[in-house]
């Protein structure tokens, strides 16, 4: 990371940071945009939610790349996003069949899968350490609609294209990766207990079950 950092202090070349997962990382990212320097950070929510003391032996659903690290280093990524030296939390979602995911941790597919339960698995722990499903939107949706330049979208506000999910955030579940809509049922939260209970979504405006449009959900054409 520091490697980078100096390129960019070099170059002055934007640069971006995916699955930050460590917090030395974090601080040397803490350091660089102190002094101006053009860089953004992301990290997922694998390694804001899961840690290695407290997974199981030979999990390999949980095995990915960079790996989950400990708690010590969860505490800095979420110290990380709280101060936005973090911008976001993207899914990195990767799922892999049965096959792939079968042998050990040296020899399966490397990649987790979450993307139905990522963004419910951050704003749990969100929750546990005082930070809001506000938090959780801005550094999974607005943030992250800005980086990328989709500016049609990442806010709630007329003119904007309506992509919503309406849930109910004390709400718990229990994850049963064979109850997803993947079509492979491996999930790296499988058995978590997490919070927020989707109730409806909605696609550009629709209702993503039904295919109704709301009345002034989108204005945008
Ligand atoms: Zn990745």
């Amino acid at each position: 990371m520091r490697k980078i950092v100096r390129l960019v202090a070099r170059t002055g070349c934007r640069t971006h940071i995916l699955h930050v997962s460590s917090g030395l990382s974090v601080d040397v990212l803490r350091r660089a945009k102190a002094e101006g320097l053009p860089v953004s950070a992301e990290t997922c929510p694998h390694y804001l939610t899961l840690d290695c003391d407290h997974i199981p032996d030979n999990a390999t659903a949980v095995k990915c790349c960079p790996p989950i690290r400990d708690l010590h280093e969860q505490d800095a990524l979420w110290a990380g996003l709280a101060d936005g030296t973090l911008d976001g939390v993207v899914t990195d979602h990767s799922p892999a069949s049965a096959d792939m995911k079968a042998g050990t941790l040296a020899t399966a597919w490397g990649g987790v899968s979450s993307l139905q339960v990522g963004f419910r698995a951050v704003l749990t722990g969100a929750m546990r350490r005082g930070l809001s499903l506000a938090d959780v939107v801005r550094w999974m949706s607005c943030n992250t609609a800005r980086l990328v330049g989709l500016d049609d979208r990442g806010d709630i506000t007329p003119v904007l294209r309506a992509d919503l999910a309406i849930i109910r955030p004390y709400e718990r579940f229990v994850v049963d990766a064979t109850a997803l809509e993947s079509r492979n049922p491996i999930c790296a939260c499988d058995g978590m207990t997490l919070n927020g209970v989707v109730t409806r979504t909605f696609v550009a405006g629709r209702d993503a079950l039904s295919g109704v449009r709301e009345g002034n959900l989108i204005v945008r054409p």
